[in-house]
């Protein structure tokens, strides 16, 4: 594992991160375990959020042990200074430390968040206040909006910005990794699997590591998937014609539009899965329709109470058309149930 300049806070940190969202479905023990190897492994860099559940007890219960060799990054969705300095002492507390090494506004993609992030009384205030006090030693921003992470990557405000990054979404390569290298502004590359788009691990690796300047925050659930991930750091990378060709089949197969899996669109209150409806395709193209009409029965059965609300297009970083994705995911779905039956 290597260790490189996080941006210009003068820290090093390991190449490849953790991102922490798979530990919420695993026990304390199952997640320390998962944790721990990352970290015997060489892993420094350690990301999660105050909405992932119980995700930041967990990395509290299993590396507060080992707190001076880690760097411990956490976030905050809300907006204003109030709720946002209970936040950052609430972490500290799960993760069992006086001082949050990276501290992040959660997914900030539109325009009226920033404002209140950034006016008076602001989450920006309250962040500031906890740095002067030694709670925070640095001040970072996530957006799933490029143009958003390109302006505030030129802010000159964060020490960091977090942007999804893999072989189906490769445009911040194009303006925000340079921008943020001339900046010194850290980049986190979240989404590494494009949100579970991309099955083959090496190829999804080999592309991240033929761009330097990054660190790719691949979510663990296991000891063996961690191992999977951190062999593949231990081998030069070579990318082959072969790989890029495949690269660029399964992003043909997948289109622009495709469902990331993030669920910023969930709770539906009609009470319909959206993520389980909006990625049925592409589990009827990787498991075969059998299986996946079995497999993806109790999402889909949800699709029909769908009444076209809109509310979830107005959550979702994509701006997907999801009832009418939902619509045609049904069709299929139902296509198949019928052909079985
Ligand atoms: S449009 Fe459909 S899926 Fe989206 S929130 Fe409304 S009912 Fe739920
Ligand atoms: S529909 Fe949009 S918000 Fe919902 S999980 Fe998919 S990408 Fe995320």
């Amino acid at each position: 594992m290597r260790y490189l300049p996080f941006g210009s806070t003068g820290v090093s940190v390991s190449e490849a991160g953790f991102g922490a969202i798979p530990i919420i479905r695993l026990s304390f023990a199952e997640a320390g375990k998962t944790l721990k190897r990352a970290f015997d492994m060489g892993v420094t860099l350690f990301d999660t959020a105050n909405a992932y559940h119980d995700s930041e007890e967990k990395i509290g219960a299993a590396l507060s042990s080992v707190r001076d060799k880690i760097f411990l990054a956490t976030k905050t969705m809300k907006r204003d200074g109030p709720t946002a300095a209970e936040h950052i002492d609430l972490s500290l507390k799960r993760m069992r430390t006086d001082y949050i090494d990276l501290f992040q506004f959660h997914q900030v993609a539109k325009e009226s968040d920033w404002e209140k992030i950034a006016g008076p009384g602001g989450a920006m205030d309250a962040a500031l206040k906890a740095r002067d006090q030694g709670k925070i030693r640095f001040i970072g921003i996530t957006s799933h909006s490029l143009p958003m992470a390109i302006k505030f990557t030129g802010s000159g405000l964060f020490s960091s910005v977090q942007f999804p990054f893999n072989f189906i979404e490769a445009a911040a390569a194009e303006e925000l990794h340079p921008l943020a290298k001339e900046k010194g502004v850290a980049v986190l590359s979240m989404k590494p699997f494009g949100g579970g788009a991309i099955a083959d691990a090496d190829l999804a690796f080999k592309f991240l590591r033929s761009h330097g300047g990054h660190f790719p925050i691949p979510g663990f659930d296991s000891p063996e998937s961690v191992e999977q991930i951190l062999k593949i750091y231990e081998s030069p990378n070579v990318v082959t014609d072969e790989d890029r060709a495949a690269m660029a089949a399964i992003k043909d197969e997948l289109g622009g539009q495709f469902c990331r899996r993030c669920e910023y669109c969930m709770p539906c209150p009609f009470g319909v899965n959206i993520p389980g409806g909006m990625i049925y395709p592409l589990q009827a193209s990787r498991m075969s329709p059998e299986v996946s009409r079995n497999f993806a029965a109790p999402a889909m059965d949800t699709v029909p109470q769908c009444t076209e609300c809109g509310v979830c297009m107005t959550k979702c970083p994509y701006t997907l058309p999801i009832p009418e994705m939902l619509k045609k995911h049904y069709e299929l779905y139902a296509g198949h149930k019928e052909a079985g039956s």
